[in-house]
């Protein structure tokens, strides 16, 4: 698909110069150049620079007071200087909102030390409004701090790890292990037949909420056959030919999505009601009303996601 890379968190071209990590001496240097930048995370919430119609990362000086209660610093690599993340979780707001914990989190939080436009915040709310470069290097801060976090202990011995790499990596000083960040492979597929395409709904999603069939590829399982074993699982329909699309890194927390399309071999939908609550066939037609916002019981898909991205260019005719 020619269109791939200009997906949301695609086409950033990091450099992240891997071959810097492993020298301690080397990345000591570049936390001391002045050009040097770190972004916080804050319980999975990036910092952001909100101003107007600007949203960039909220970079912070190596040296900064806020930077006081973070963790140890990961090396993202260069773009227009070395760029850092660190883990700022430890830091306690004056008060918490009650929706922290919802799917998505719309408040915003204020550290006293930072501007007014510092603000921590959800990247689903963001993502869209971030350059391609800013966009990649806030998800991969996200997916490796939030691994770093969820993995403490060694996953062979049950010691307690440390991070080494620059923080692409820990060890365990027990049993010498070393663990590497992980990235979980998802399926995301457009199922055509004919004219039309295929969405289904999770329960309890919000109501008019459709999107493409999805699932995590299982150990020992390849895209082209966990396509064709989620959308059976899901919706009974039988796959044949599957192809590659695009991809999306999707750190909520830690997904990598393949976007697919596969040609459907029959039409009748018999779903898994475990798995999803509906699935339908939709016309293009249809489809076009949906991001019109003229359907009357679907919701245009949400910005960002590569499920939206592949309907509109299949609905534009775009996935060559
Ligand atoms: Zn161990």
């Amino acid at each position: 698909m020619k269109l791939a890379e200009t997906v949301t968190f695609g086409g950033g071209a990091l450099a992240r110069h891997a071959e810097l990590r492993g020298n301690v001496r080397k990345q000591a240097e570049l936390l001391a150049d002045p050009a040097a930048r770190t972004l916080a995370i804050w319980r999975g919430k990036p910092l952001f620079e909100l101003a107007n119609e600007r949203c960039a990362p909220g970079w912070l000086m190596t040296g900064d007071r806020v930077l006081a209660q973070a963790g140890p610093p990961v090396f993202l690599g260069l773009a227009g200087g070395p760029r850092f993340a660190v883990d700022l979780s430890m830091w306690e707001p004056d008060s918490l909102p009650d929706t922290l914990t919802d799917f998505f989190d719309p408040s915003e939080q204020r550290h006293p030390d930072l501007p007014e436009t510092a603000r921590f915040a959800e990247l689903r709310g963001t993502m869209t409004r971030l350059s391609p470069l800013d966009a990649e290097l806030i998800a991969s801060a996200k997916a490796v701090l939030g691994w770093h976090a969820t993995h403490r202990f060694c996953a062979r011995c049950g010691s307690e790890s440390t991070m080494s790499m620059a923080g692409w990596q820990r060890d365990c000083p027990a049993c010498k292990a070393h663990h590497f960040p992980r990235t979980d492979p998802v399926v995301i597929m457009l199922i055509t037949r004919g004219n039309s395409v295929l969405l289904g709904r999770s329960p309890g999603w919000p109501e008019g909420m459709f999107s493409l069939l999805a699932g995590f590829v299982e150990p020992g399982e390849g895209i082209e056959a966990a396509v064709r074993r989620e959308v059976f699982e899901e919706s009974g329909i039988r796959v044949g030919a599957v192809s590659y699309l695009s991809s999306q890194p999707w750190p909520f927390p830690a997904s990598l999505m393949f976007g697919c399309r596969g040609e459907a071999l029959d039409d009748t939908i018999s779903v898994d009601p475990e798995e999803i609550e509906e699935a339908l066939w939709l016309s293009r037609e249809e489809m076009i009303r949906v991001f019109a916002g003229e359907h009357p019981r679907i919701r245009a898909p949400r910005q960002g996601a590569i499920a939206g991205f592949l309907l509109s260019n299949w609905v534009a005719d775009r996935l060559d």
